[in-house]
């Protein structure tokens, strides 16, 4: 009977989520640190407890003036990664089904983006988004083999600036990025909504440790392609990619998914004025970025003929995981510091205005795809 219960209640939860649209944006306030100056996180940002605001509301104070928002989720500084990632696990599920995910974290540099992605590398507790994802995958293989399920993983992980890719796990060391080859990660896309991305490596996992494993070579790769730029690390956007392909013969069923993890480039509003050179071109480059980001999440939501995924280099390459029946969810970093108020604003108004977003399409009638999880976590 219990079981039951629970079944049913995951059911319409899908549902309920299935209805919704294709869309979800959480808010994760990250904790009061030393360098945040005076702690008066009570003044500047609270959490609303009505029994509609509970956990989904936050109102920010500046001026004297409270502004408050709803978002599907919001997170307080207590929020621990695990209560984070039980939030998401669902999504994640879904591409084992054969969607395609995209998870961005957006905020301005220091707000918890990296934390909440990655969190401390080696800490149990600390570990963000990607290794919990990687791990449930893997344990979720496991038991969808006994169901007769092949899965093929692969991972990719590459980084965004100034509108170029750098590949995080070429074997070249110095950190080849496509500036001065053309040809070199040009991004297409197929018929089957796969992308491709020249000369990207590739590579086949097997376990989550394989993947940590690559998530630091990515992060040393990072570092010294870093120093050799005289690049700030807020200033690209990391992307990581598990491509998910899984066949059942017995069911004569085949499904590919796609997940994506996106620790996008600070949002901070870059002032044009104090900068010239490269560093003029670097903020050009990350407006134009996140503000193409936005773009095309607003043309899918005002279902447009013409979605301007052209615009940038990471738009492109998401083109086949954002929209149609893909699966996005935005989790907007806040900091509580007074000092970082006006930021804060602005990322929760960008956030409520992706949130007012529906995309919901109609399914494809002919899919595979099922409309709940085979497995379900959380
Ligand atoms: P960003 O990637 O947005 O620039 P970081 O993730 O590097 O920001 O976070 C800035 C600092 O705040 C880091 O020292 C990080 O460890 C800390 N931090 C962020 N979020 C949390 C959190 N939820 N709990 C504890 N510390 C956090
Ligand atoms: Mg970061």
């Amino acid at each position: 009977k219990v079981i039951e219960g629970e079944a049913l209640r995951k059911k319409m939860h899908n549902t309920i989520l299935e209805l919704k649209g294709n869309i979800r944006v959480f808010c994760r306030v990250r904790p009061f640190l030393s360098d945040d100056g005076i702690d008066s996180v009570t003044k500047t940002i609270s959490f609303p407890t009505t029994t509609e605001a509970l956990g989904r509301g936050i109102e920010v104070v500046q001026q004297g003036q409270t502004h408050p928002f709803m978002f599907d989720k919001v997170f307080t500084p207590q929020s621990s990664q695990e209560e984070v990632f039980v939030e998401i696990s669902q999504l994640v599920q879904s591409a084992l089904d054969g969607y395609k995910v995209c998870i961005f974290a957006y905020g301005q540099t220091g707000s918890g983006k990296t934390h909440t992605m990655m969190g401390t590398p080696g800490s149990y507790d600390d570990k963000g988004l990607i290794p919990r994802s990687l791990e449930q995958i893997f344990d979720a293989r496991e038991k969808l083999k006994e169901q007769g399920w092949k899965y093929e993983m692969q991972v990719s992980m590459l980084e965004i600036y100034n509108e170029t890719i750098r590949d995080l796990l070429s074997s070249n060391k110095s950190c080849s990025t496509d500036s001065g080859n053309k040809q070199q990660y040009a991004i297409k896309h197929d018929s089957n909504g796969n992308t491709n991305v020249a000369d990207l490596t590739i590579v086949d996992v097997r376990s989550s440790k394989e993947v940590a494993f690559l998530l630091n070579r990515a992060a040393q790769s990072r570092s010294v392609g870093k120093t050799q730029m005289n690049e700030q690390s807020s200033r690209s956007h990391f992307v990581f990619t598990l491509r998910i392909s899984g066949v059942n013969e017995t069911m004569e069923q085949h499904v590919q998914g796609v997940l994506n993890l996106i620790d996008l480039a600070g949002s901070e509003r870059l002032s044009k004025s104090g900068s010239t050179g490269d560093r003029l071109k670097e903020t050009q480059a990350i407006n134009k970025s996140l503000s193409s980001l936005t773009d095309v999440i607003f043309a899918l939501a005002k279902k447009e003929e013409h979605i301007p995924y052209r615009n940038s280099k990471l738009t492109y390459l998401l083109q086949p995981c954002l929209g149609g029946d893909s699966k996005t969810l935005m989790v907007v970093n806040v900091s509580p510091a007074p000092s970082s108020v006006n930021e804060s604003l602005c990322s929760l108004r960008f956030a409520a205005r992706v949130n007012a977003c529906e995309i919901s399409i109609p399914r494809r009638q002919t899919s595979m795809r099922y409309l709940e999880p085979r497995l379900s976590y959380g």
